[in-house]
């Protein structure tokens, strides 16, 4: 009998994972780190409004991602950012990334601030176990939605997907957003950079709905300059992104008056795969993530619908 699925990550892969049992009829139960949903989509709160500075973005082209993302569009939660010219449009949420996954999450059962460190099979159920020492459980089935470096200590009782997550290299990024006065002239609102410390900078301000108190930009360093500067103070880290893009933009920056630096360990992963997802039918524990696919937000998604789907055929 299936009782009800835990889904450990409450990002893109692990809402979709959840979204397709849930429509599926089955009972599902989430499980986040983090006070909120999304994960590397998620938004920071500031004093100058919500940033992002996870993904800015991104493009897509997968059919079914496709009529998720009109749904999601005619809800108000994402936007096609018309000022950024490409061959596809370029999917941004609304009013901040966060708006995506909270359009996904609904009313799914999440327990947020609840780090699994722990999951283990009894004689018929699962349990799982967090970092405060309470049990969760019992459940029939268990969906790992991380990045693979942690999902792949919450594999052991699979040890060949344990082995695939720890095969997975994740590259690590800074982030730094920055917020002037005013706006700053000329720059467009995407840049991408072929340079040793800065990858690429976006117009977070400018996206569409934004109610930012100040013109803001997040700018994300290159994993080989991140991995270099892993432990530099945030001050610092801040001083050598905000300088390298004045540099690329050719002119002085005005003081910024505001500033913040955030660290992503695992930012994507360094090598596309093709897995789709992992999974031990005969046991009941699968694995999702950007990771399972190309490293993008429509790979996660995909790869959350793929578990789901691995899971509803074991049953
Ligand atoms: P995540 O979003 O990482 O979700 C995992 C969740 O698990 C998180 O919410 C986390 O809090 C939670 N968690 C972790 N450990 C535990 C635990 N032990 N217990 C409970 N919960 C836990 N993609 C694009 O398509 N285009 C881009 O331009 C782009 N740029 C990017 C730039 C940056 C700086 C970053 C960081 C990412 C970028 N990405 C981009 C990648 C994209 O954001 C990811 O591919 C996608 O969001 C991954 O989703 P996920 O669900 O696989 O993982």
């Amino acid at each position: 009998m299936t009782q009800t699925i835990a889904i450990i990550g409450a990002g893109m892969a692990g809402l979709s994972a959840a979204h397709a049992l849930q429509q599926a009829g089955l009972p599902v139960q989430l499980f986040d780190k983090s006070r909120g949903s999304g994960g590397r989509i998620s938004s920071k709160r500031s004093e100058i409004g919500a940033l992002d500075l996870g993904a800015p973005g991104f493009l897509a082209q997968d059919p079914a991602f496709l009529t998720a993302l009109a749904d999601w569009a005619s809800a108000g939660s994402c936007a096609a950012w018309t000022a950024i010219d490409g061959p596809q449009p370029y999917w941004v949420g609304t009013p901040r990334m966060s708006a995506i996954s909270r359009a996904l999450l609904g009313d799914l059962p999440t327990t947020f601030s609840c780090r699994i460190s722990e999951v283990f099979r009894g004689e018929r159920h699962w349990q799982l176990l967090d970092t405060a020492g309470a049990s969760h459980g019992p459940f029939s089935h268990v969906i790992v939605a991380l990045p693979a470096p942690q999902a792949g200590v919450l594999l052991t009782a699979a040890p060949a997907l344990a082995a695939r997550a720890a095969s997975v290299v994740m590259e690590p990024v800074w982030a730094v957003a920055l917020g002037f006065a005013e706006a700053q002239p000329g720059a467009q609102h995407s840049l991408r950079f072929d340079d040793e410390i800065l990858q690429q900078a976006t117009h977070d301000s400018a996206k569409p709905g934004r109610d930012n108190r100040l013109d803001s930009w997040v700018l994300h360093a290159t994993a080989d300059w991140t991995r270099q500067h892993l432990d530099l103070p945030k001050e610092a880290v801040i001083d050598r992104l905000a300088h390298a893009f004045a540099e690329r933009l050719g002119r002085r920056l005005p003081p910024a008056q505001f500033a913040l630096a955030h660290r992503w360990l695992y930012a994507y992963p360094a090598r596309r795969t093709d897995w789709g997802a992992l999974g031990d039918q005969q046991q009941g524990l699968f694995a999702c993530g950007d990771w399972c696919l190309d490293g993008t937000v429509e790979g996660a998604w995909r790869s959350g619908a793929r578990a789901a789907q691995l899971l509803l055929a074991s049953l």
